[in-house]
């Protein structure tokens, strides 16, 4: 079964609405490995929503945590914001709104691209809003508790007056700076490192749990039952173990069931951080390839699986793997395999929407293999060439709307991912003719290769797989080296020694277009 649908089925099991909650603290450029979070999430409220589970989707902008610290992609003047906030550090685009703001608009614009609508909260509306005061007021009420459960769990000594709230100053408005003297039920009264002192309202936005708290505080007024959190939370006498026991104890509520994903990793780079600048950000991701792509990344891996991610050919790859399980699905394609129905389940999670949304055209998408579009689309200088090679090289009288807008969407991830992340070796561009310096470098055995391929290709079948096939029987039952054939190709139509899946390519052409390139390289 897949895992999307084993956490949907103990839901059920366990009765009620649902509240899937996600979040992340919007500190910087939210990443692909971000995106494992509320996608996980979407996955199991999709699942549940299909078992007939009344449930909700959250997501949670913690945007009312501090500025830790002076990120490198951020500005000295951010030094004075450290402690403040991020919902009230202006932006640093420079456009007027909010540091948090301006980090999860793009976030948001993404989801919504991948069909993932979550009810967005921000803690610092929630705190503004009163929801939290009913928690807070519980929290202070049992700071014994509390303090007793923080130090034993996590192992951090706290001191005998410990007060588990975090004042905003009313001065300086930071929240890292202050320190909170007491607990006079509404108030916090305390001492900022400004030299100002103040009283804290917890009804209000006047300051906030700590995370380890505001946590199993949130679960307790959302009512949340279920939600996917990084491995970071999950190490003994980590956050979850503290929020469940403070969840227990203090809001009398088991705590949600639980699921820990593991990252996502850059090849070559490590763990993807957006403290370190390390990182794919998922409008980039979203960019270069399909959302259904990104959505499948994430489904096809079980949680507890870490992903490496490899933004250059790993990107085709990864494009080919989702098309593998859309054949599949949609035409039954070969693999009859134990992992049958689990691929099957895997390809309709990653639909952006249902099938039935998608209506009957589903049944005849045209499907073209990325790496194709990626040769065609450096090889096309309009969208009409393009449609005509395609139909050439494809093999089609007629491209369907539906069709053609994903490929046009296809064709637009391809470009962006050309311009940023393809390695060096997939770019190429086709040469006007032939330099005569170049082919006076033709070295003789290569000039032979392409003579004795000019004769197989006059009257080969024009597509891809019967030019290979000519191209590489054809070298061989005369003795020469297949490759030697190829790298002759290759320098003739662009002037270096490797380049695209040379049958396809030249299928892109026309028959005497080739045919005369060739006389030309020869003369
Ligand atoms: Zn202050």
């Amino acid at each position: 079964m897949h895992w999307a649908d084993v956490v949907a089925n103990q839901l059920k099991d366990k009765g009620g609405p649902h509240r899937i909650a996600t979040g992340i603290t919007p500190s910087g450029h939210i990443h692909v490995g971000n995106m494992r979070e509320i996608l996980s999430g979407a996955l199991i409220h999709r699942a549940s929503r299909e078992l007939g589970v009344d449930a909700t989707l959250y997501y949670f902008a913690d945007d009312f945590d501090p500025l830790r610290k002076l990120y490198p992609f951020l500005g000295p003047e951010y030094t004075e914001h450290i402690g403040k906030p991020l919902s009230e550090i202006p932006s640093p685009g420079g456009d007027g709104g909010t540091y948090a703001r301006y980090f999860l608009g793009p976030f948001l614009h993404s989801l919504e691209m991948m069909g993932v609508c979550p009810e967005v909260l921000l803690s610092s509306e929630s705190y503004a809003n009163g929801r939290y005061a009913e928690a807070t007021r519980m929290v202070l009420d049992s700071r014994e508790v509390v303090r007793e459960v923080l130090s034993r769990v996590s192992g951090r000594e706290l001191e005998e007056d410990f007060i588990p709230y975090n004042p905003k100053c009313s001065a300086c408005g930071r929240i890292s700076t202050t320190k909170p003297l007491a607990w006079e039920a509404p108030y916090v009264p305390y001492t900022c490192k400004c030299g100002h002192e103040g009283k804290a309202d917890t009804r209000t936005d006047d300051g906030k749990l700590p995370w380890r708290l505001d946590w199993p505080a949130r679960w307790y007024w959302l009512g949340v039952t279920c939600e996917p959190y990084g491995k970071d939370h999950a190490s003994a006498g980590g956050s979850y173990d503290t929020a469940s026991e403070i969840s227990r104890k203090v809001f009398g509520r088991e705590p949600p069931t639980p699921l820990v994903y593991e990252w996502i990793q850059l090849k070559g780079k490590g763990a993807m951080h957006s403290s370190t600048g390390i990182v794919v950000t998922g409008s980039d991701m979203l960019r270069m390839t399909p959302p259904e792509v990104l959505r499948f990344l994430i489904a096809r891996n079980h949680p507890s699986r870490h992903i490496e991610m490899d933004p250059g050919l790993g990107i085709l790859n990864l494009v080919d793997e989702f098309d593998r399980y859309e054949d599949l699905y949609l035409k039954g394609a070969d693999d009859e395999g134990p992992n049958r129905d689990d691929m099957r389940r895997t390809y309709l999670l990653s639909l952006t929407k249902s099938l039935e949304e998608y209506g009957p055209s589903v049944k005849r998408l045209v499907q073209v293999p990325y790496r194709h579009l990626v040769t065609l689309t450096q090889l096309a200088s309009s969208v009409e060439q393009l449609v005509e090679k395609l139909k050439r090289t494809e093999g089609l009288d007629d491209i369907d709307s539906v069709s053609l807008e994903r490929i046009l969407a296809r064709k637009a991830c391809v470009d962006f991912w050309l311009e940023r992340f393809a390695p060096e070796e997939v770019k190429f561009r086709l040469c006007g003719s032939m330099p005569p310096e170049e082919r006076a470098k033709l070295e003789p055995e290569m000039r032979k290769a392409l003579e004795a391929m000019t004769e197989e290709l006059a009257s080969v079948k024009w597509d891809a797989e019967s030019i290979h096939d000519a191209i590489y029987e054809g070298s061989r039952s005369r003795g020469i080296e297949p490759k030697v054939t190829f790298t002759a190709f290759y320098r003739m139509l662009l002037g270096k020694d490797k380049g695209p899946r040379l049958g396809f390519f030249l299928s892109t052409m026309e028959r005497a277009e080739v045919l005369r390139r060739m006389t030309e390289a020869l003369s």
